[in-house]
């Protein structure tokens, strides 16, 4: 279903007459094509209080500037502001002091993202002041407007946040705004990881941490040998180009990504997407998809797996489909049956708690216990945000949602221990869908509009948030459940 308030507003009169009348301004966002694979403009690097953080590792291209700027020669397309140094109440004004001469330049779909530290437990000072960058996120994310995010991450150093930091600096991470992401904290640790996004000497470097961490691929010499710690041959997938792992423009190739519920929807841009960045992708939904999953499968050189998830032995049949292991198992298939509590059968309680949450578990457990999710694997499951906002008429949806969130904060350190495998989730706000186009028109155009980007985000949104908590060198990424919801005032 087209926004046609956002092409509207997109026009001389609209933005006009939507001004005068006080309505919301959504701004065209600018997402990654391959024409446009990286935000236009500097990108610069500001400091509050005292940092020991070594950006200059990165190949983040980060322009330094001090304190004495007071507005950049060019609109800067990013700024990146390192607080992990603000220890107390005295120095957070140094955020202010670092942001508020340049906010107003920074371009249209500019990106904001503030790097913080972790609580300390024995110091209640930097603590609060470490938290208030929470906040301080939160409510600069909500009056920036123009189609720019403001996002927070908190991490302990630099090349483990490479792969976050590079996704929330792109025009992949148009829709995802006001959040707050951990890096470092249940993941492998800096020296296992880096991003598979940089040159040959640090991905070697990279492979040799991750080896250490016995979570390494096979490179392309080693195809075909067994992994360490893994029952599974590694690039012996028939089919499967063997490219290199450190190859930028395809993170997850020689990799194998299963997206279930993906013949339509949100699920079909994920498979798309993690196809584009070289996985071998299986796409999973109910038989009476069979046809779609197909047409989907063909067009990206992957297979069709037609299974109804929620089938006791979903995870043995997946397991049986994939011989040669899986690498990238995406939990997207999700139902509504929407009532409320008074009236809700049983039936429409469990076929949501079913789909949602109870096969999600199952095929979970199945596909780790049996090994068939190889060592380096990701989990990225689907909540939503009617899971954490709690939504009128979905008692069933938003337990089954709110259940994701426990499943991904419990399982992700363990899985990572045990199985080398990260566990995260993403959140979807108002994503423009089927499911969403079913949605009465008033309560669509709330859903649309009640969010800091003024609009609903796309199926490619979740796809690339997706695609980057998949991405190899975003090992010390675990436990997160990723909002892309445009900052959405639901559950905010
Ligand atoms: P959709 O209805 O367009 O697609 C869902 C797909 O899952 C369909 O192809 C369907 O056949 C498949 N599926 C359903 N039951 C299945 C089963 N038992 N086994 C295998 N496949 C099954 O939905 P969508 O909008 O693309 O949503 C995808 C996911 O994102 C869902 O988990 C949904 O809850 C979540 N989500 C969507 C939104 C949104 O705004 N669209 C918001 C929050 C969360």
């Amino acid at each position: 279903m087209a926004d046609r308030y956002l092409s509207f507003t997109g026009t001389a009169p609209g933005r006009f007459l939507t001004r005068r009348l006080g309505l919301p301004q959504p701004a065209a966002l600018k997402r990654w094509s391959p024409q446009r694979p990286a935000l236009e403009g500097a990108r610069l690097l500001l400091t509050a209080g005292k940092s020991d953080l070594d950006l200059a590792s990165t190949d983040l291209a980060l322009t330094t500037t001090g304190p004495e700027l007071t507005a950049p020669a060019e609109k800067p397309a990013a700024v990146v502001l390192d607080a992990t140094g603000v220890r107390d109440v005295e120095t957070l004004a140094e955020v202010h002091a670092a942001l508020h001469p340049v906010l107003r330049s920074v371009a249209d779909s500019g990106r904001i993202v503030v790097l913080g530290a972790p609580l300390d437990p024995a110091d209640h000072h930097q603590a609060a002041v470490q938290q208030a960058l929470e906040g301080f996120t939160r409510s600069l994310g909500k009056e920036v407007g123009r189609g720019r995010t403001v996002n927070l991450i908190r991490l302990t150093d630099a090349p483990a946040a490479g792969s976050t930091l590079r996704f929330l600096l792109s025009p992949k991470s148009a829709y995802v705004s006001g959040q707050v992401i951990e890096v470092g904290t249940t993941g492998v640790g800096t020296a296992a990881v880096g991003s598979a996004h940089t040159g040959s000497t640090e991905a070697d470097s990279t492979r040799a941490g991750l080896a250490e961490a016995g979570l390494a691929k096979a490179s392309s010499t080693e195809a075909g040998s067994t992994q360490a710690g893994s029952p599974r041959a590694a690039g012996a997938v028939p089919g499967v180009p063997d490219r290199s792992p450190a190859d930028p423009e395809h993170p997850l190739a020689g990799r194998i990504a299963l997206v279930t519920g993906a013949a339509r929807g949100i699920g079909e841009a994920v498979a798309e997407t993690l196809a584009r960045d070289g996985a071998r992708v299986v796409v999973l939904d109910v038989p009476s998809a069979e046809q779609d999953a197909r047409r989907v499968a063909d067009r990206l050189g992957g297979i069709a797996l037609a299974l109804d998830i929620t089938a006791p032995d979903a995870g043995a049949r997946i397991a049986d489909a994939l011989p040669d292991g899986l690498d990238v198992l995406v939990h997207n298939a999700g139902i509504t049956r929407d009532r409320r509590l008074v009236n809700m059968p049983a039936e429409r309680w469990s076929s949501v708690l079913d789909v949602n949450l109870a096969s999600v578990l199952r095929t979970t457990d199945a596909l780790l216990a049996g090994g068939t999710l190889r060592r380096g694997g990701r989990i990225v499951a689907t909540a939503s945000i009617a899971g954490l906002a709690g939504n009128a008429g979905q008692t069933n949806y938003g337990a089954s949602k709110a259940g994701i969130a426990g499943l991904v904060r419990s399982l992700a350190p363990r899985a990572l221990a045990e199985h080398g495998v990260t566990v995260n989730a993403v959140a979807p706000g108002f994503i423009e869908t089927r499911m969403t186009a079913a949605v009465p028109l008033f309560i669509r155009e709330a859903g649309r509009r009640m969010n800091s980007l003024a609009q609903g985000g796309l199926p490619i949104d979740v796809a690339e948030t997706t695609a980057w908590l998949a991405d190899p060198g975003s090992g010390a990424v675990n436990g997160q459940v990723v909002r892309v919801c445009g900052q959405s005032l639901l559950g905010a």
